[in-house]
């Protein structure tokens, strides 16, 4: 079933080539999306981690149509999955800031939350939609998601705030599972393709109250 699905990968800025290797282990299809037209072979899309100031500055410029069509296409519910800076990317309100983004989930980012590069850290960490098993969560300057409204379903918080969330037909965290051996996270987007829709998640509902 999963390697009948292609996933893109947004080629355009940061890690996408870690992501590619890790949807590639789990026996899907993937391309790294640079263009346009690229989106129209594509059944998700994975926005990787980087610099989302970088970003923002393509949406300014040259790139601007690509970033049209992606917010049309996740409008219509393609599945997209953003890691970090791709969380950014997929907010609608970034504490402090205005810079250019997709800005089409539920969610308020702090970046930077965690301090300096000094302060990146692996954390092991239980979300429960992905097992029992501690789930390696790698922040690397990471954002946070300091708030969200009740259509966005909270997969994990730690002390600082929530770090995995889904709304519908998108799924960020703010850390990086791309660059662990665990693809359970990768599993569950895959998951995503399959059923294209929200469902089951009433028993989660509840790390939303705590
Ligand atoms: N700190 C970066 C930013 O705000 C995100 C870091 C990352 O994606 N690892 O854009």
């Amino acid at each position: 079933m999963v390697n009948t699905f292609t996933v893109g990968i947004l080629g355009l800025q940061g890690d996408f080539k870690e992501h590619q290797n890790m949807i590639e282990r789990l026996g899907a299809k993937s391309i790294v999306v640079k263009h346009i037209s690229q989106l129209d072979s594509i059944d998700g899309l994975i926005i990787p981690g980087g610099e989302s100031t970088a970003i923002a500055k393509l949406t300014e410029d040259a790139a601007v149509d690509i970033f049209e069509a992606m917010h049309n296409k996740i409008l219509a519910g393609m599945p997209v999955y953003g890691t970090c800076m791709g969380s950014i990317f997929l907010a609608k309100d970034i504490e402090g800031s205005c810079q250019g983004r997709l800005a089409l989930m539920d969610i308020t980012v702090k970046r930077n939350a965690f301090g300096p590069q000094k302060f990146s850290r692996e954390q092991e960490i239980v979300i429960p939609i992905l097992g029992p098993e501690p789930f390696p969560a790698v922040f690397i300057r990471a954002p946070i998601i300091t708030s969200c409204k009740s259509s966005v379903v909270i997969l994990a918080r730690i002390n600082e705030g929530i770090i995995m969330a889904r709304q519908n037909n998108m799924l960020i965290t703010s850390f990086h599972p791309e660059i662990t051996d665990d693809m359970r996270v990768h599993q569950y987007f895959l998951s995503m393709l399959e059923s294209n829709k929200l469902t089951n998640f009433s028993e989660f509902v509840y790390l939303n109250r705590s």
